[in-house]
């Protein structure tokens, strides 16, 4: 695995997966754009999780909904009164942080200090930052007379009474700039989901327990992105909402944990290096009963993959209209503009309720960062040269099938391969790339380094050309494996069955 987040984002921009989003301007802080190989590899890991949460699942609905979303959508789930991060300014360097990832990073007497000036007695980071935000006064004060360091200088700082930060986009929907026109970018895609619960109910009679899944862009103005793709102001999530009866909510919320450990597994990622996390009662949203978070062992340390939470009726509870006759149990705001009952039918009682829900909830760009890390292979070669090489489970390598033409000024031999290259395409199995620059050898290389698991050479032999002046190894092709490096020969009418084996789901 990669030993530094320095060496991942190396390779990302020379072999062309991540780029940093407007680069030629100096770049925009906290966005990234995907090149030729990222955009098959994020790709690839989404398609993979539909297949198994759409697809192979009888219980599943999709949903594609938009990332504008209307202000009381946003208002009524409570991200307009709570979605924020407590932030700090520094006065002497103008530096912003927010506050938890600021104290994270002090020195041990620098933070006792900070308990015994806050009067917290349990040494707990969390309960530490609450009570900062409930007299931030006297935090500000408490933090410039405790020392805290601003990483950015290393210095002590003059440091600013914390305040909460929102943290979604706004803008406006139509030609004026008012109040009224004020919308925002999702924050998350969850929401709708939630608001669209009664059109996909409507729409396919589903029974309890049944789920939605999505896929797509969600926007958080970060106070400060940082370690690559990992923290970021513009990324993806792949979310499932799954609704259940109450009083089946901590059996189906354990289902997911287990469900989604396995998946990322089969994805590639090691056990060891994924923990799954129970969030203690106090670090608990406010919206929900338990959540278990899936850690993994990025290189800049153990941090939040997925999280998975029992959200109970919060937020159909939220959303809906009559929710004095629903019996909601979490506490929702008084909603006065819901024009749809966010509730279901008992089949067999008739009785109207509103389903619980367990949220698991991805984000992709952290799938492909763990994917890359977790790949990422730095290996010694017998002659003692080093090769990089990405070990990424085949089904989800940007490029599936190099083939590759021994010499490119033999037509007989490029025509052969531009032709394997058509029919290997057909198989479905993703990316095959015809390429004849360059000599062999750094073909190879380059593949190994953004993970193509099989190289595949047309030469003499294959045209019926050999050295022995037989034709025996006619229509037959080498294929390099990019792990083991070993090379086989096969017929071009086994390779197709020899690939599609090694590259199905
Ligand atoms: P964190 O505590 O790291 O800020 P979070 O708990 O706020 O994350 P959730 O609101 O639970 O995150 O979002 C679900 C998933 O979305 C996270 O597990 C993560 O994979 C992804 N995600 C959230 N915020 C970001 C971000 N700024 N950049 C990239 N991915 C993110």
């Amino acid at each position: 695995p990669a030993s530094s987040l320095d060496e991942l984002v190396a390779l990302c921009k020379r072999r062309g997966f991540i780029f940093q989003s407007s680069e030629i301007y100096g770049g925009l802080q906290g966005v990234y754009d995907y090149g030729p190989l990222g955009v098959e590899l994020k790709n690839n890991l989404k398609q993979a999780w539909w297949r198994r949460n759409v697809y192979e699942r009888d219980d599943m609905e999709g949903l594609d909904a938009s990332v504008l979303t209307h202000r009381l959508v946003l208002h009524y789930s409570g991200h307009e009164a709570t979605f924020a991060d407590p932030m700090v300014d520094n006065r002497i360097t103008k530096k912003r942080y927010r506050l938890d990832h600021l104290l994270k990073e002090q020195p041990e007497e620098v933070l006792k200090r900070l308990y015994r000036a806050m009067e917290v007695e349990e040494e707990n980071l969390h309960a530490l930052v609450q009570a900062m935000m409930q007299a931030p006064e006297r935090a500000g004060g408490a933090m410039t007379a405790a020392g805290v360091l601003d990483p950015a200088s290393g210095e002590p700082g003059d440091w600013t009474p914390p305040r909460y930060f929102n943290m979604m986009f706004k803008t406006y929907v139509g030609p004026v700039e008012d109040e009224a026109s004020l919308a925002y970018l999702r924050p998350e895609t969850a929401q709708g989901i939630f608001v669209n619960f009664k059109n996909v109910l409507d729409a396919t009679s589903r029974k309890l327990p049944f789920g939605i899944a999505q896929i797509g862009k969600a926007f958080r103005n970060e106070i400060t992105p940082r370690n690559f793709i990992f923290r970021v102001r513009e990324f993806e999530q792949m979310e499932i909402e799954y609704f259940v009866r109450p009083g089946e909510d901590e059996y189906w919320h354990r289902y997911w944990v287990e469900e989604r450990l396995k998946w990322w597994q089969e994805m590639g990622l090691s056990r060891e290096n994924l923990v799954p996390y129970q969030q203690p009662p106090e670090e608990l949203a406010h919206y929900a009963k338990a959540t278990v978070d899936i850690l993994y062992r990025f290189p800049h340390g153990l941090e939040e993959l997925e999280g998975i939470a029992n959200r109970t009726d919060f937020d159909l509870g939220s959303h809906t209209k009559d929710q004095e006759a629903l019996g909601i149990t979490a506490r929702v705001l008084r909603n006065e503009h819901s024009t749809q009952r966010l509730a279901y039918r008992d089949p067999e009682t008739g009785k109207w309720f509103v389903p619980y829900v367990i949220e698991p909830s991805a984000g992709v760009d952290r799938g492909v960062l763990a994917l890359l890390a977790e790949a990422f292979t730095r290996e010694e070669l017998p002659n003692g040269e080093e090769r990089i090489v990405l070990k990424l489970k085949p089904q989800l390598a940007p490029i599936k099938v190099a083939v590759i033409p021994l010499v490119k000024n033999r037509p007989e031999i490029t025509e052969y391969a531009k032709r394997l290259k058509a029919r290997l395409l057909a198989l479905g199995l993703g990316r095959v790339l015809y390429e004849d620059t360059g000599n062999i050898g750094k073909a190879y290389r380059r593949h190994d380094e953004v993970g193509t698991p099989f190289a595949v050479t047309v030469d003499y032999d294959t045209i019926g050309q050999s050295k022995d002046g037989t034709t025996r190894l006619k229509d037959t092709v080498t294929v390099r494996d990019r792990d083991t490096m070993e090379q086989i020969r096969l017929h071009v009418d086994e390779l197709e069955g020899f690939l599609r084996e090694r590259l199905r789901w």
